[in-house]
């Protein structure tokens, strides 16, 4: 283990994100919160967009954990139940490849990995598929932090040289309002994919809803 994580660990130790008790990744009483979100419309360009859990509360927790500390169980815990989502779809049967709509580089160097990366990676393994880099993600601000209507305009995406399979796994931490899968899918889709299903570990309850106070907001 390198000393900068060990020290992470040291200072955060295996704790329930929802309760604090000692477990990893969760707790059972906390697990037993997680629901399934809501079915929905996938975005354009996406035969099937699939999320183990709804984007609050716990899941909401594990997924920043993912996303900046790399909790050793957290990301095999989570793609094992995307991945049994994938099998229970019967969306795995045809899938070429499955790839991850990247981080920006900034801060995936900040960061040191690609949090949708290692969860790409780790679902392909669950399912025995070939994890790839297909997309590179033009140069602009990452989507975390930023207001909703400049989330929705979303990132943009272009294949990377080289063949994409026709049916293609695209696996992301969450889908809030769509729109990164939604760039990731177009790219796919001008390199010639013909078929996108996206996973998730989680999906907000009502993509794309709109808070009051983001209203007010645009009032002003
Ligand atoms: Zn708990």
């Amino acid at each position: 283990m390198n000393p900068w994580r060990a020290l992470v660990e040291a200072a955060f130790p295996a704790s329930c994100p929802g309760c604090g008790r000692a477990a990893e990744p969760v707790c059972h009483a906390c697990a037993r919160t997680l629901r399934a979100p809501p079915v929905s419309p996938p975005p354009a360009g996406v035969d099937r967009w699939l999320a183990p859990f709804a984007y609050e509360g716990v899941a909401r927790e594990l997924v920043a954990r993912v996303k900046y500390w790399r909790t050793r169980a957290t990301v095999p815990w989570l793609a094992t139940h995307m991945a049994r989502l994938v099998v229970a779809s019967g969306a795995d049967i045809d899938v070429g490849v499955a790839t991850w709509a990247p981080t920006t580089i900034p801060r995936r160097h900040a960061r040191g990995f690609d949090h949708a990366e290692l969860l790409a990676r780790a679902v392909a393994r669950e399912l025995g598929l070939r994890a790839h880099p297909t997309l590179r993600r033009r140069p602009g601000p990452p989507q975390t932090g930023r207001p909703a209507v400049a989330r929705r305009a979303g990132p943009q995406f272009d294949a990377r040289p080289g063949v994409v399979p026709a049916r293609v796994l695209l696996v992301d931490d969450v889908a809030t309002t769509g729109a990164t899968i939604a760039a990731a899918a177009d790219a796919l889709r001008r390199a010639g994919a013909s078929s996108v299903v996206a996973v998730t570990a989680a999906r907000t309850p009502r993509p794309g809803r709109v808070s009051p106070g983001q209203l007010a907001a645009r009032r002003v």
